[in-house]
């Protein structure tokens, strides 16, 4: 293996982190008895200014920002919300923990949701950009979750930030994403009654003012406690600082990559537009027994590479087995009907996926080791095909 860490991890640096230390010197490490304004409102703050949004929350991790969204639209429970067929788990594990039922629908050449198979009546709809593959936004439904956890400094055709455009954005902490903090989630919206809303939730229904105990005000809703902490607020902020120019660092790989490896035959590179993070190269192959052999023969030069396999979600066992930790089989007994959305039963996105090789890219190189590595994914690449 090249490396052990992943984008972000790379450019973790305590010199750069005078909000952690600022922090532990205050010795306090709960928002809500920091000084005003807290790490994570001035994280908060940043994050809402860079995507364009009304108001931005962290929150413990990526799927805790998903549930947030999710409640956030005031659903009825059992109701359907359409999912990407492709994409990780942790969605339809925050839609189920809701007391919703996820419906997968197809996805298109990018392996985003196909929105033209959306059915009229849809009104809560989860996109992801995989792969920072930037997805489009479907125009009918209410309600427009970007599941933002692999492409965080992506934008939009029209430039807008990704997350920023639907009712809601999530992002990702988690170690192997652009940014990181171990892990971490962030939740952004356009709509700020929708993230106080959202702050109320995490934190137990209530009403709180910064430095107090929490208030309940009359009508107050029941919550949760999925208040992030001022440490990880600080890193997390270090890692914004990082941010730019971890996108430039993947762009210019990618450029690098994609040039050389026009060079060679049999290889097909899978064109990227402009607002894509660009964390990896896709290769696309003629038949999955080709992928295979190619996957091995990189395996063999300690070169790594990956496929989307494992994120189609019909064929996961999550979602196959319809079980749960209720023992009365809660939420899915709700909806024995749902069914997922598909032309032809995933076939040709199953068959899509088994053609697609994943090659990761590393900002933190200097030019000439990109260089390099580049030059190891073409000898091996030539040698193999
Ligand atoms: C990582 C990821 C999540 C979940 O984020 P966590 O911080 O690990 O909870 C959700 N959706 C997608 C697409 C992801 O890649």
């Amino acid at each position: 293996m090249l490396r052990s860490h992943p984008y972000g991890a790379q450019f973790l640096s305590a010199k750069d982190s005078p909000e952690l230390f600022e922090a532990l010197d205050e010795r306090v490490l709960f928002r809500y008895s920091a000084k005003n304004p807290s790490v994570s409102d001035r994280l908060e703050a940043h994050a809402a200014e860079r995507f364009g949004v009304a108001g931005a929350l962290t929150c413990p991790n990526g799927t805790q920002a998903l549930r947030l969204a999710l409640l956030a639209t005031r659903p009825v429970s059992g109701s359907r919300i359409h999912i990407p067929a492709v994409t990780f788990v942790a969605v339809a594990g925050a839609v189920l923990s809701l007391g919703l039922i996820p419906v997968c629908v197809d996805v298109d050449d990018n392996f985003a949701l196909d929105p033209s198979l959306l059915p009229e009546d849809a009104e809560r709809v989860i996109v992801a950009h995989m792969d920072g593959m930037v997805a489009p936004i479907p125009q009918g439904p209410e309600f427009v979750i970007e599941d933002s956890a692999q492409a965080m400094g992506g934008r939009h055709a029209d430039g807008q930030a990704v997350g920023s455009v639907g009712f809601a954005g999530t992002f990702s902490f988690h170690h192997a994403k652009v940014l990181t903090s171990g892990e971490g989630g962030l939740v952004v919206s356009r709509f700020s009654h929708a993230r106080d809303l959202m702050r109320s939730y995490s934190d137990h229904g209530s009403a709180r003012e910064q430095g107090k105990y929490p208030q309940w005000n009359e009508g107050a809703f029941f919550g949760e406690n999925l208040t992030s902490n001022e440490a990880v607020a600080a890193v997390q902020l270090q890692q914004f600082r990082a941010l730019d120019h971890i996108l430039e660092r993947l762009e210019r790989h990618h450029t690098a990559a994609v040039y050389a490896l026009a060079g060679v035959d049999s290889v097909s590179v899978v064109p990227r537009t402009v607002g894509d993070p660009k964390v990896s190269v896709h290769l696309e192959f003629d038949d999955p027994r080709t992928r295979t052999e190619v996957q091995a023969e990189l395996d063999a030069a300690g070169l790594p590479s990956w496929s989307l396999d494992k994120y189609l979600l019909p064929d996961h066992p999550v979602l196959t087995s319809k079980a749960s930790l209720f023992a009365d089989g809660y939420p899915w007994s709700l909806d024995p009907e749902a069914t997922h959305v598909s032309r032809d039963g995933f076939e040709s996105t199953r068959a899509h996926l088994a053609r697609r090789l994943v090659l990761p890219l590393a900002p933190e190189m200097s030019d000439g080791e990109q260089d390099d590595l580049v030059a190891r994914y073409v000898t091996a690449l030539g040698a193999s095909t």
